[in-house]
């Protein structure tokens, strides 16, 4: 070779270097690492089949303690690359004490902008937009969709940077969506990606999804192990038994009966109110969760801060219209998710939070958490928290209302519960020890022990969960056992 011919390709070389900016070059050093770009824009679909743990976040017995886990048994997903379609079906196991049906056969779907979900017998139901938001996002942690998708001249490609040995680029794909792609420095293979979401509890969080044990099939490099976390919790832990290319997937087209139909928007909240004693209502309504406020000689205190925000601002909201006594105090009965999803809310409302002293750094935790991507009250407008804890017991008492609570004892699945109740009326006030639509009562022996080592003369049950009932009627159901259902 020529000196002069060396210098020119080496100019050219060095041009070609200088012209193409580290995140684009970061991109195609991936897309090569995995078989190159014409066989990554070549393949048709995907199909990943496995099997691995998903714990349940925020159900644990304590706050710190292990997740409970569903078992995933068989796991199959599958994406239409030449059409933007992907359908999750899965069949787990609940592997912890659980009061519904054990064993789920879980379809999800999406085609395009409509997401949908299989019911058991297979008839098909379109899901709202936060769900296609989510499975569209979802869609993107593999290697192969967001390589892809960061190939499309559409996409934006910025913000080049180095973590550990990881080269990072956010990628904002044809449809807005910006993810976070890493690239092994070493292998050129994508590490991981990572996308950020608004959760009702923790606010902003990272969902991150890694790749691993990559393996070759048909020429593609595919990772064997897909392990997801939200922020520090595992979400899955997807061991693969198959990596599938190019297979047919004539059948992810969602049917346009179901394509016409319009997203369904979330349920209106709904505030019912029932007084069940005097100075006492229960607020039921929409979805299965209730709150209790009782009626003390200057202020009132409500049981139950659940769900979400806009549950528990309802809540608040109605039972300021009971009297004109202030609201001051929210009881929380313990720190699962769905009962502790209006706690922020309730300090941004002013109410001080009187809950078990297990939640103490959880709490704090929670509350001290940004919500920017759906900001919140208390994202709006901070505020100090007040909190008043119980150990063992603790009794709110005036001239005309007394409240007992008392921390649920040895339970082998509510490590934090507090339940309240009530002398004058013989009422129990309880989230989570019992409801009467339970398909079964794994730990109700534990709460009948409970409540007579407290000597609690219980006449009703006015829960969170369910319906009212006579005590009586709540002791035979937890007696009678019925057998496990499981749906399939
Ligand atoms: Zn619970
Ligand atoms: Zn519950």
């Amino acid at each position: 070779m020529s000196r002069i011919l060396t210098f020119v390709l080496t100019a050219a070389l060095a041009a070609a270097c200088a012209s193409t900016p580290p995140e684009r070059q970061a991109i195609e050093d991936a897309a090569a690492a995995l078989g190159g770009a014409d066989r990554i824009a070549a393949l048709t679909s995907l199909q990943v089949e496995g099997s691995g743990p998903a714990p349940n976040a925020g159900q644990n017995r304590l706050p710190e303690d292990e997740l409970p886990v569903w078992q995933v048994s068989e796991h199959t997903r599958t994406i239409d690359l030449a059409n933007n379609r992907t359908r999750v079906r899965q069949l787990r196991e609940a592997k912890f004490m659980f009061a519904g049906a054990t064993v789920q056969r879980v379809t999800q779907g999406l085609d395009g902008e409509v997401a949908y979900n299989a019911a058991p017998d297979g008839s098909l139901s379109r899901a709202g937009d936060a769900a296609a938001r989510d499975r569209r996002m979802e869609m993107l942690h593999h290697p192969i969709t967001i390589v892809r998708a960061a190939l499309d001249p559409a996409a934006r490609l910025a913000n080049p940077r180095v973590e550990g040995n990881d080269q990072l680029v956010d990628v904002t794909t044809a449809s807005g969506d910006t993810v976070t792609l890493a690239i092994d420095q070493t292998t050129h293979l994508p590490s991981k990606v990572t996308s950020m979401a608004a959760n009702a509890n923790m606010g902003d969080v990272a969902i991150v999804t890694t790749f691993s044990d990559y393996e070759d099939v048909n020429g593609v490099k595919l990772p064997r192990r897909l392990t997801t976390m939200m922020d520090k919790y595992l979400q899955f832990d997807l061991q693969v038994a198959k990596n599938s290319v190019n297979g047919d997937v004539s059948d992810l087209a969602v049917p346009d009966s179901v394509k016409s139909a319009p997203a369904p928007a979330p349920p209106p909240v709904v505030v019912t109110v029932e007084p069940v004693a005097k100075g006492i209502w229960w607020l039921a309504g929409s979805g299965n969760h209730r709150s209790i406020v009782f009626e003390f000689a200057d202020h009132l205190v409500l049981f139950e801060a659940p769900v979400n925000e806009a549950r528990t601002k309802a809540v608040i909201d109605k039972a300021r219209t009971l009297s004109s006594k202030p609201l001051t105090k929210a009881i929380v009965s313990h720190h699962h998710f769905d009962h502790s999803g209006g706690l922020r809310v309730a300090v941004a409302e002013g109410l001080t939070i009187v809950t078990h002293r297990a939640n103490e750094a959880f709490f704090k935790e929670l509350l001290a958490r940004r919500h920017t991507i759906v900001p919140d009250a208390l994202e709006k407008n901070p505020r100090p928290a007040t909190f008043e804890f119980v150990d063992d017991q603790m009794t709110l008492k005036d001239a005309v209302m007394e409240v007992q609570l008392y921390h649920l004892l040895d339970n082998p699945r509510e490590g934090t519960n507090l339940y309240a109740y009530i002398p004058r009326e013989r009422m129990l006030v309880q989230a989570d020890l019992y409801d009467a639509s339970w398909q079964q009562h794994l730990w109700g022996e534990n709460v009948l022990a409970n409540l007579a080592q407290r000597k609690l003369r219980i006449d009703r049950d006015v829960p969170v969960h369910g319906v009212i009932e006579p005590f009586d009627q709540m002791v035979k159901t937890i007696k009678a056992k019925p057998t496990i259902a499981g749906t399939n």
